[in-house]
């Protein structure tokens, strides 16, 4: 006898996660912070190793009085000059020919469990990349979907070949695609598609929708560290050539973005060419916030509008103080890694590198070797990630070499 619907998968959460970051902490409490190379955590830390927040933005969420910090949201979808700053911070300009409704949500998750939960019906198939951030899968599964993987690379590029194929692939079976994209920026590999692949997506997207509907569901958590900054939403103007049957719905995090990880906001912007689709995708997001979450936290939205007009030339000189940190830091990796010969995905930019494995036997053994030197990481598909976000200078020089070393005991 079960109390949980039939169709719910019953099994605890496979947590890839947690699990280590905890066998992590509780090496450094064994052993010393010293010790311990913890590469599992995916928040920004200081040299010090203290988790970043943003004094702009808290000393922001300090002056605000309490009964704004108690209050609800003025409307469902959030509040209007929440949106409006929502809106210039990520487009940036660059989407002026589209249509946009904003829908704030808890965290970028809300805006991607809220599109994936009403673009697909329950039987149909996600489209995420090979390797990615472990909740598409999760989220994929609470919402009874199948999913299909394209290939992210082919050498050091996009792998449209495989991005393309798969899509025909689902395009037999059902008369929607949901494609999930995660750039700039991506977890873990830190990959940037390139302006011109960007071009050939909407490209093969436009192609695409000329027999069936498209939402191509973009996930920019990382973007306001990726190194270009605001240049990093240039590629944004390549939505304003999608045809009238593509959707795209950009989900945008607060989480990094502000450093507010726990406060739990973010915001789904949907963009199209037709007043009649972005309403109704507007109509049904609307009314899924409102069963599902109701309103988005309010100190977290009048925070972020506060910093957007009154505050910007601090906040962006604090974060990009941190952009380069993790820049430093990335380098450093990457130069010991190449020198070494230990092989990373092609890494461009953001919080994580991931070391790339022949396969996931091989990923599970160097994984397990690297805990008994006190290495602590993450795997992924095909992969290791280790996260520059949270560990120092000192922690990532000679890091690489070392993790080479490993590796090439074990594979003897
Ligand atoms: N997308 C990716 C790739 C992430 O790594 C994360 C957080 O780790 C998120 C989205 C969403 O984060 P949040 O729900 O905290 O905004």
């Amino acid at each position: 006898m079960s109390f949980i619907k039939d169709s719910a998968d019953k099994e605890p959460i496979v947590d890839t996660v947690f699990g280590i970051v905890n066998k992590a902490r509780v090496a450094k409490a064994d052993l010393g912070l010293d010790k311990v190379v913890d590469g599992t955590i995916g928040s920004l830390f200081d040299e010090e190793g203290k988790l970043v927040a943003l004094d702009t933005v808290f000393d922001s969420l300090r002056n605000q009085e309490n009964r704004v910090l108690a209050a609800y949201a003025t409307s469902i979808t959030g509040n209007p000059d929440f949106k409006a700053a929502v809106y210039n911070w990520v487009l940036n300009g660059n989407c002026p020919t589209l249509r946009c409704e904003v829908i704030a949500t808890p965290g970028g998750t809300g805006a991607i469990n809220m599109t994936i939960n009403e673009c697909l019906d329950p039987g149909q198939t996600l489209i995420l990349p090979s390797i990615a951030w472990g909740s598409y899968k999760i989220m994929a599964q609470v919402n009874e979907l199948n999913i299909m993987t394209y290939e992210m690379f082919e050498g050091d590029h996009f792998n449209l070949e495989s991005y393309k194929k798969v899509c025909k692939k689902v395009m037999k079976k059902q008369k929607r695609l949901v494609i999930v994209m995660n750039d700039p920026c991506h977890n873990p590999t830190g990959y940037s598609l390139s302006d011109e692949e960007w071009k050939e997506v909407i490209e093969f997207l436009n192609e695409c929708s000329k027999t069936h509907s498209v939402v191509l569901l973009n996930d920019i958590a990382y973007i306001d560290f990726a190194f270009g900054q605001e240049r990093a939403k240039d590629y944004m103007k390549n939505f304003n050539d999608i045809s009238d049957n593509v959707i795209v719905v950009i989900a945008f995090s607060l989480s990094k973005s502000m450093t507010s990880y726990g406060m739990r906001c973010g915001a789904a912007l949907v963009l199209g060419k037709t007043k009649i689709g972005v309403k109704e995708v507007k109509n049904v997001f609307e009314k899924n916030a409102r069963a599902v979450w109701s309103n988005v936290n309010n100190a977290s939205m009048v925070t972020f509008v506060d910093i957007m007009n009154h505050h910007l030339e601090e906040y962006n000189q604090e974060r990009l103080k941190y952009v380069n940190l993790l820049k430093e830091r990335a380098n450093t990796f990457i130069e010991e890694a190449n020198a070494c010969e230990l092989s990373c995905y092609p890494y461009k930019e953001g919080f994580f590198v991931t070391l790339k494995m022949e396969s996931n036997d091989i990923r599970d053994a160097f994984h397990e070797a690297m805990m008994e030197h006190h290495i602590y990481t993450i795997k992924v598909n095909k992969g290791i990630r280790v996260a520059m976000c949270s560990l120092n200078l000192k922690k990532i020089k000679g890091l690489a070499p070392l993790m080479k070393e490993i590796l090439d005991s074990i594979e003897q």
